[in-house]
């Protein structure tokens, strides 16, 4: 199945009450499980990769891998790229292949972050790329960034920076940190609902990783369409490796400990899912 945009696939989700999945990949095995526990599940989802991650290697190989994985799979999937920085990295996604794309200028001012997502916004609407924007502060790391406190998003800021740029989902910060988490999250879900009623487009959630299954259902009963899995897949896979060395120590093929890695993301790819709701939508979307 060809690749579908985030807005066909989150607009879905919205409508019907659930969240959608996005999972950081960084490796063709982290591809491969995500679409297996995808197409295994009946389970739309969206594969994406962060900007720090396209300077390991090309989007070019991202998407290469993600048509290769979809050549053998019937699901619905769309590529995204994680907290794009520059109006510039958007073009080189789309250029690349990508059906989605997120511009991260939530640490300018309002009126900056507005204008920078306007930017992107008039490159990619009138070619059918859908466009994450972020409002408030996701705390945590991003790239090499460190950032404290999370700063909350302001409904009626909003709504404005919704209806000003045409943004096509809007990241929204209620509490949650980028990483793993030294304390108890403080999530604040009556924003969150407020939120969800005052813009019209899907919301997502970033920072995910280490949430509870109890908050993550909160979360999607409370109006967010997409949650964000970065932290949680690389532990998973890195963890896995770790632990063949551990059990095997005399051999000699990589794929010995990929193979490992790629079936441990791939249970934790399905069990994100079933916290998320998105198990068996695919069907009953309209492709
Ligand atoms: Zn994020």
């Amino acid at each position: 199945m060809p690749l579908v945009t985030g807005d066909f696939i989150l607009q879905h989700a919205r409508k019907n009450n659930y969240a959608v999945c996005a999972f950081n990949v960084e490796n063709m095995e982290m591809v491969q499980a995500v679409v297996s526990a995808a197409e295994e599940t009946g389970s739309p989802v969206i594969i994406q990769t962060s900007a720090n991650t396209v300077k390991y290697a090309h989007m070019d190989y991202y998407y290469a891998m993600v048509q290769a994985a979809l050549k053998h799979a019937d699901v619905p999937v769309a590529l995204h790229l994680d907290h794009g920085d520059s109006r510039d990295l958007a073009i080189q996604a789309i250029r690349s292949g990508y059906t989605s794309v997120m511009i991260d200028a939530s640490k300018q001012s309002f009126e900056d972050n507005m204008k920078e997502t306007k930017n992107v916004v008039d490159v990619c609407k009138p070619i059918g790329v859908s466009i994450e924007a972020e409002l408030g502060n996701v705390g945590g790391k991003v790239g090499d960034q460190e950032y404290g406190a999370a700063g909350y998003t302001k409904p009626n800021e909003a709504k404005e920076f919704v209806e000003k740029t045409g943004t096509t989902s809007l990241a929204v910060a209620i509490g949650t940190v980028h990483g793993v988490y030294a304390g108890e999250p403080n999530l604040d879900l009556e924003l969150l609902a407020e939120l969800r009623n005052t813009v019209d487009v899907p919301l997502v959630l970033h920072g995910a990783s280490g949430l509870s299954e109890h908050d993550i259902k909160q979360c999607v009963e409370h109006g967010i369409s997409k949650i964000n899995y970065a932290t949680e897949l690389r532990i998973a896979f890195t963890e896995a490796v770790k632990e063949y060395f551990t059990i095997e120590k005399d051999f000699v093929d990589p794929k010995k400990f990929t193979g490992h890695a790629r079936s441990i993301v791939k249970q934790v790819a399905i069990e994100k899912m079933e916290m998320c709701g998105s198990i068996n939508r695919a069907s009953t979307m309209n492709i």
